[in-house]
């Protein structure tokens, strides 16, 4: 095996180096795409958060038959005077779950709830309050529009017509669409499994002593956190330290129980960062660095059956990049599409400093100042070890690459942590 000097020193003539966001994020989402994915027949109840794997046809029309939109009475258009009152005979009274109703005549009108069948002959409802009653009779206003308040047959969804697209996130409007079309169960996509490690001899559990120079793991519980928000299976293969066999066989029990393998630690350059010439030795590097800050020393590749990310140890830059990298991988195994994180624009409330030739991901707080009107400033110190920059933010402030000194009153871009972070 190569020193981690070695390898990258000889790097790196079959893998790119240094790509900047856009383009690691479509490498990434092109490797998730050629993953072979199953699909589970699961009742309507678990399906939540799932992505549907196929179309779900509709088997018939919805609403199944006119009925109506409001209490009140269903008429024939006709009878109604276009310029004074008309009175109606009351003949019958139809409520929600009714068999079909008795045909209306000429001169007649019938009581009718929200949901009833439509009389056959009514092609109107009048609402209750727009009416008054005297005796067996009802009195109507002139000005009613004929098909008002009556839902036709279809109106909603034809039956044959797609209700639900595969590749369809299921939230709540989805399963209460697929439950009014009568099915128990839908065919989702297995959601992805992540096996996590981090890396490190510094590292220390809960419970463990924090000698000098030791500090505790959280990239675990924010890994898993972010990972849990994502909707994934996470399995944690706790920390490992820094010995090249053991992380050899932490990487590959990794790749064989997941579909994504996500470490943290051990990528850059040091003379204890092993981590990419392993997987150059036992899988595949398809990227490696990254112009952007946090998370620089991205690296990205494929072991055995599973995608592999090598996540820097520097806490922000664990989440950054799992925000920016790692959630688009786990959307297109999900079998849903990319979605990008949604960007706002935000005025910046003080001056900030940024490197040009890199995307920058800096932490910031936002706040509504108006409808649709936000406000940004930063948390402060912005260093990748500096994790309570995160716990603080509630959104990343978005530096492009050809963005320097950005002075207070500009408008930058901003990306909220919610759905991002989870
Ligand atoms: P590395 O990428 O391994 O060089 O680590 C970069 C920095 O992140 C070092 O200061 C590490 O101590 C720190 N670090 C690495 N892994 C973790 C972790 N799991 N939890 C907290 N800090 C970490
Ligand atoms: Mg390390």
């Amino acid at each position: 095996m190569k020193t981690p000097a070695e390898f990258a020193n000889h790097c790196c003539s079959d893998f790119p180096v240094g790509l900047g966001v856009q383009e690691a994020i479509e490498r990434i989402v092109a490797e998730a795409a050629r993953q072979p994915r199953q699909v589970l027949r699961l009742p309507l109840r678990q399906a939540l958060g799932q992505v549907l794997a196929e179309d779900l046809l509709t088997p018939f029309d919805i609403p199944g038959f006119d009925n109506s939109a409001m209490d009140g009475f269903a008429l024939r258009h006709t009878d109604l005077h276009p310029e004074q009152p008309t009175h109606l005979r009351i003949v019958d009274a139809v409520f929600a779950g009714d068999q079909p109703p008795r045909p209306l005549e000429a001169g007649q009108c019938s009581r009718i709830m929200t949901g009833a069948r439509v009389p056959p002959g009514a092609d109107t409802v009048v609402m209750k309050e727009q009416v008054t009653v005297e005796g067996e009779e009802a009195v109507f206003q002139p000005g009613h529009q004929q098909g008002s308040n009556i839902r036709r047959a279809g109106e909603d969804l034809r039956q044959g017509q797609v209700a639900v697209a595969a590749g369809t996130l299921l939230s709540s409007p989805q399963l209460g669409v697929i439950a009014s079309l009568g099915f128990p169960e839908v065919p989702v996509v297995r959601r992805p499994r992540v096996a996590l490690f981090t890396s490190g001899d510094e590292l220390r559990s809960h419970g463990e002593t924090r000698k000098p120079g030791t500090l505790f793991d959280s990239n675990r519980f924010s890994l898993e956190a972010m990972g849990r928000a994502a909707g994934v299976e996470v399995l944690d293969l706790g920390p490992i330290p820094d010995t090249p066999a053991q992380l050899a066989q932490a990487m590959q029990d990794a790749a064989a129980m997941a579909d994504v393998v996500v470490s943290s630690g051990g990528v850059s350059m040091g003379d204890a960062d092993y981590i990419p010439s392993l997987l150059d030795e036992l899988g595949e590097v398809l990227f490696w660095k990254m112009r952007m800050k946090p998370g620089h020393p991205l690296l990205f590749g494929r072991l055995g059956q599973a995608l592999y990310f090598g996540l820097p140890g520097n806490p922000v830059s664990v989440m950054a990049c799992f925000a920016h990298f790692v959630q688009p991988a786990l959307q297109v195994l999900a079998g849903g599409r990319y979605q990008p994180p949604l960007q706002l624009t935000a005025v910046l409330s003080e001056n900030l400093r940024s490197r040009t030739g890199r995307t920058e991901y800096q932490r910031g707080i936002f706040r509504a100042i108006a409808p649709g009107q936000f406000e940004v400033s930063s948390t402060g110190t912005q260093s990748s070890g500096a994790l309570s920059s995160m716990a603080r933010a509630n959104c990343f402030i978005v530096l492009d690459e050809d963005t320097g000194r950005v002075e207070a009153g500009s408008t930058v871009l901003i990306e909220p942590f919610a759905n991002l972070v989870g």
